[in-house]
């Protein structure tokens, strides 16, 4: 028998919260972000693609329900036997989900709405920190009365002046009121974490585990920092102006990085990806089983686990996820 991992990780958990794997359909709602149209600022996140780290589904013409139900058929080809019963996270993924205006959320969610308690076990929308009206989460409120609802927000890092330099144009206080009003709202927060950022260093890495740790989000997902092609950092990193990190190096500061949440925070995601095609650096040619096989080993070695380093007044209220 294999050793338990030293963390938490989504699919065991999805698994024993739904009774049934469960997994993510990812849709394209067709948004927009405030942060490229000049509502906040222009050109966006340094390192986010001119996609908007979406899906380009909508794009590509393949309309919500579409896009549903052509996730749907795909995950049911994960199926272990013909009759094993498995859920869907419909996931609104691309930009920033919020940023619509209501009667738009509402045509969005009355086109998922006959798929919930169905297939859809759950509702993951992700947004920024300062894009969530008080309308917003009464709509998701509604939702989340019939499946759990997680709002999935971009901390990236705990560091103002680095949230400055990357173009994020908001504030670590605009999380922690954000992930506040999400749990006021009944709801689920899941904080989005990336390491490596200039000017971050492993020590930011550490501080911005501790910030989501006290925050009390249910989830994290972190990843490290990719340059990808269509990118403002994609000119410091052509100029050798960028450094990012080796994959070794990024397992070092995950390790710090989960040692430093809660324990029962759950981890959705230990790493990023992204198409060959449209990635700069780093190539570490090395996928995400791989990264997680070297994080349990790297905290193995440490004689750690998932909130060793947690301070022990965060450990306690985590929201309902
Ligand atoms: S990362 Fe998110 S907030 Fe930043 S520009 Fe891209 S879509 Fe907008």
């Amino acid at each position: 028998m294999t050793d338990p991992l030293p963390f938490r990780t989504l699919a065991p958990w999805l698994r024993e919260s739904f009774g049934m794997p469960v997994y993510r359909v990812a849709l394209d709602a067709g948004s927009t972000c405030p942060n490229r149209d000049g509502t906040k600022g222009l050109g966006g996140c340094t390192y986010c693609d001119v996609e908007g780290s979406g899906t380009g589904a909508l794009r590509g013409g393949a309309e919500l329900e579409e896009q549903l139900l052509l996730g749907l058929k795909r995950i049911e080809r994960r199926k272990r036997t013909p009759d094993e019963s498995i859920g869907a996270i419909a996931y609104l993924q691309s930009y920033t989900n919020t940023y619509v205006d209501i009667a738009r959320l509402d045509e969005v969610l009355s086109v998922l709405d006959p798929y919930l308690e169905g297939p859809i076990s759950c509702l993951s929308v992700s947004t920024r920190p300062d894009c969530l009206s008080a309308e917003t989460l009464q709509r998701l409120a509604q939702v989340a009365r019939r499946v759990p609802v997680w709002v999935e927000l971009g901390l990236e890092c705990a560091n103002d002046e680095v949230l400055q330099q990357i173009n994020r144009l908001h504030t670590v206080a605009d999380f922690e009121d954000a992930v506040a009003r999400v749990h006021a709202a009944g709801l689920s927060a899941v904080g989005h974490a990336i390491l490596g950022l200039p000017g971050d260093g492993r020590e930011g890495a550490r501080h911005t585990a501790e910030v989501l740790a006290r925050s009390g989000v249910a989830g994290v997902k972190a990843h490290h920092l990719m340059v990808l092609k269509r990118t403002q950092m994609a000119h410091a990193w052509r100029a050798g102006e960028l450094d990012v990190l080796t994959c070794e190096e990024y397992v070092e500061w995950l390790a710090d990085f989960v040692e430093r949440l809660r324990p029962d925070q759950v981890l959705h995601r230990l790493t990023g990806d992204s198409p060959a095609e449209n990635l700069l650096a780093p190539r570490w040619g090395v996928n995400k089983n791989r990264v997680r096989e070297s994080l349990a080993d790297c905290l193995r070695q440490r004689d750690t686990t998932q909130g060793t380093l947690c301070s022990p007044s965060w450990s306690s209220g985590l929201d309902n996820a």
